[in-house]
């Protein structure tokens, strides 16, 4: 048989596992990345003896391909990618290439946002139960490469909607839809249907078998519930109990809470936990945890081992995250919120008097959003970035103090400044972290620096 031909484009985390795994499975492979590959990756390439180039595509090396491996962050608009689409070439995702490879089941989470933290307590649980499982997806280690040397026979994998652009033939066990609200707008033709339509390619493949888990009370998945009709056995859950679901689309709520406990309901006992007990504060966390939850009692976990996990999971980094209390006042890095609807929930948990760190690089942002939770819970907004402009506009008027800052030590000294005992100091940027810092992870690494040093 004729070898195959595997281009990779993109040799990050995923592209590089793609590419090591096609060369285990007997495909010649190429990889080719528009920037710098990094040096770990390129010993791991170098390591596996694929063929590699970066700094630029060429393309005779390319447009010979009898598949693509796409990386999830270059757009469908680019130049090479329309030439291999007008050739008929497939472009697909890592998570799609390596599917192949394995009977592992498949639990998927995605959503805009909420992902990180249902994926990480999914992972917890069913790692507590003793299941052999993987973490994939935007977190951990790429599926292809866990696939090519240490199989395991569930994974739990994040998906953005960029991955679930180019899958076609994956089909989930489990497949979880979080919210959709607007983000990424601007690589989807700035038409929110296209957003929403990735997403539901979550559903796609999936037969009576398969178990779909959705919040019920978004409306825009109420809507397209409705309109998708998606195989699988639905799985709604959210805030109402089964009574006051009765009239949606897709059933009453399979997880709900009911006078202050979480209760999740798909197998013969319901498990019940009381909100207060959970180590995931906030209403949206309630959310990830049903979701979570319902996931597990699909797989037959026991609900004590739920229950465990949902008491004692630590949570992950940058995401509501607890720094340090100084002098009596509370700091939470919250550097993931890079929208203003996360923000929306970070500020809805607050319980003390709040001051609110936020300001980045603005991707569109709307933020009356958030007005009505400001003006209840902050006595102090301090901005953070190159371009405070459209906050000074939209906040000015609010009555509230307000520090404008363009760094971030200045940023933390003014937020401690204006805290009084028992206040919060809130980093929940609503903004991307692109005009300071490398990263949100950076952002909320030298946040958390600067408040030990306070
Ligand atoms: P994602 O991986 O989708 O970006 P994360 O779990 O990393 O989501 O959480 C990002 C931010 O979004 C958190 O800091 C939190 O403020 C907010 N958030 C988390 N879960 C939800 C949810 N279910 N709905 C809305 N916002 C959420």
């Amino acid at each position: 048989m004729e070898t195959k031909r595997l281009v990779v484009l993109g040799a990050g985390e995923s592209g590089t596992g793609a590419a090591i795994l096609g060369k285990e499975k007997g495909y010649e492979v190429f990889v080719s990345d528009m920037g710098e590959i990094k040096l770990p990756y390129r010993a791991m390439l170098d390591q596996h003896g694929i063929a590699w180039e970066d700094g630029g595509h060429t393309a005779e090396k390319i447009l010979n391909a009898d598949e693509v491996v796409k990386s999830p962050g270059i757009p469908l608009t680019a130049p090479l990618i329309q030439q291999l689409q007008a050739q008929g070439t497939p472009i697909i995702s890592e998570i799609e290439f390596a599917a192949r490879y394995t009977h592992a089941k498949m639990i998927c989470i995605t959503g805009s946002n909420g992902k990180t933290t249902t994926t990480s307590l999914i992972y917890d649980i069913l790692h507590r139960a003793g299941l052999n499982v993987g973490l994939a997806g935007n977190i951990g280690n790429s599926l292809a490469l866990q696939v090519a040397h240490e199989d395991h026979d569930y994974y739990v994998i994040e998906l953005s909607s960029f991955q679930l652009d180019n899958m076609y033939d994956f089909r989930a066990n489990i497949a979880i839809l979080m919210n959709i609200t607007p983000d990424h707008l601007d690589r989807y033709g700035f038409d929110f249907q296209n957003y929403v339509n990735a997403k539901f390619r979550i559903t796609q493949n999936q037969t009576q078998d398969d178990a779909f888990i959705y919040w019920s009370e978004d409306p825009v998945l109420d809507r397209e519930i409705e309109k998708m009709r998606p195989g699988a056995t639905l799985y709604p859950f959210g805030f109402a109990t089964p009574n006051e679901s009765a009239d949606k689309v897709g059933g009453v709520n399979a997880a709900w809470i009911d006078h202050n406990n979480l209760v999740v309901n798909a197998c013969p006992e319901p498990l019940e936990v009381p909100v207060e007990q959970l180590s995931l504060q906030g209403k949206h966390n309630q959310l990830n945890s049903m979701a979570a939850s319902l996931a597990a009692q699909i797989l037959h976990i026991k609900n004590s081992v739920i229950r465990e996990s949902l008491q004692q999971f630590a949570g992950v980094a940058h995401r509501l995250q607890y720094v340090a209390t100084v002098r009596g006042v509370r700091f939470i890095n919250d550097s993931k919120a890079t929208n203003v609807n996360s923000c929306w929930y970070a500020l809805e948990s607050m319980t003390a008097p709040t001051v609110l760190i936020l300001g980045g690089k603005d991707k569109g942002n709307d933020y009356s959003e958030i007005d009505q939770l400001v003006r209840e819970k902050c006595h102090t907004l301090v901005f953070m970035g190159l371009h405070n402009e459209k906050l000074r506009e939209h906040f000015g008027s609010f009555g509230l103090n307000i520090i404008d800052t363009d760094n971030l030590h200045d940023a933390v000294e003014g937020a401690f400044r204006a805290a009084r005992e028992g206040d919060t100091v809130l980093l929940s940027p609503c903004c991307a972290s692109f005009d300071l810092f490398r990263s949100y992870e950076d952002r909320g690494d030298q946040f958390m620096q600067a408040v030990r040093n306070l």
